[in-house]
């Protein structure tokens, strides 16, 4: 049985240190991170989202602004409110929160956003710089994923890696860090041919499709490291992941579980984007 990574416990920590550099941040230089959430329109899964992320400001000490917006809210005047908060300098950080009204271009907004405030590392900027080595700002899941793995203290050069998906907020920016890292790294998505034959050759999995339970322990190389980024909501309202937990726990060396892997990471990192937003702007 492998061993079950507490990604509340991590996440935890992690925003307790934060906590703490941000009451520091404060004293020394008067700065306190602020962060600005704009929501457009009543997505429910998105209102739990913006809820949490306010929360854990809160409990961070860092500023926190909600911009909620009707949904018939125009892209000019969204981009509008954008560059206000690009020139306000109490916040640090902007996140828009997706998805938004098909009416409002996605790529349009997050281009407006200042790369140097883009705590959400989607601006084509930070991208691109992921891209090269540089970024100003990593999105926020696969550095979250980067962290749970560092914590398990296994070495990446010359390991196999493995990335099941390919979006541009989780799939390839996380094969571009593990790339980094020096994994030896291969992405699948809903075209790879025979799935299975390539997920069965990770040493590090990293499922992030949004289906439910799709990898299964024949997938799977005995040992491996399986992250499962996939949150899907079952008829019964249970949440599961995108692997089968139970059958795949007994194979792999560690495991993130769903509820409580990869989610709490993932704000978490939110958190330390904005901090880092607060430290580096002038
Ligand atoms: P997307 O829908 O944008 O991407 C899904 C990817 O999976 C696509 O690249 C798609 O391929 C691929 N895919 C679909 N079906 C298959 C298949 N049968 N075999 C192989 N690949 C397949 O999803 P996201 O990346 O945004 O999210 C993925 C999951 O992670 C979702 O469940 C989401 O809820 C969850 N998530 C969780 C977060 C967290 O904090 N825990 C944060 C973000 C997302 P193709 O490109 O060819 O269509």
């Amino acid at each position: 049985m492998g061993i079950i990574i507490d990604g509340n416990k991590i996440a935890q920590e992690i925003r307790d240190s934060i906590r703490i550099e941000a009451a520091t941040l404060k004293e020394n230089k008067g700065i306190i991170p602020g962060l600005a959430v704009i929501m457009v329109g009543e997505d429910p899964a998105s209102k739990v989202y913006v809820a949490r992320k306010a929360k854990a400001c809160m409990e961070a000490g860092f500023l926190s602004r909600q911009h909620k917006l009707p949904a018939d809210t125009t892209e000019a005047s969204l981009l509008q409110l954008i560059n206000e908060l690009n020139a306000d300098s109490l916040i640090h950080g902007i996140l828009v929160q997706l998805p938004l009204p098909k009416h409002i271009s996605t790529d349009r907004v997050i281009a407006a956003i200042d790369p140097r405030k883009d705590v959400d590392g989607f601006h084509p900027y930070n991208i691109g710089s992921l891209l090269t080595g540089s970024p100003l700002f990593v999105p926020c899941t696969p550095r979250g994923i980067m962290e749970i793995i560092s914590r398990t203290g296994i070495s990446l050069p010359g390991k196999e890696a493995v990335v099941v998906g390919r979006s541009n907020i989780v799939g390839k920016p996380m094969a571009l860090l593990l790339l980094a890292q020096h994994a030896t790294v291969t992405i699948c998505h809903s075209k790879t041919k025979d799935l299975a034959a390539v997920t069965s050759r990770a040493d590090i999995l990293i499922a992030a499709v949004g289906k439910p339970q799709m990898i299964n322990a024949d997938m799977v190389k005995k040992g491996a490291v399986v992250i499962d980024v996939g949150v899907n909501r079952l008829d019964n309202d249970k949440l599961v992941g995108d692997v089968a937990f139970a059958e795949v726990a007994k194979k792999a060396s560690y495991i993130t579980p769903v509820p409580g892997g990869v989610g709490p990471m993932t704000i978490a990192m939110l958190m330390k984007n904005t901090l880092d937003a607060a430290t580096q702007l002038p």
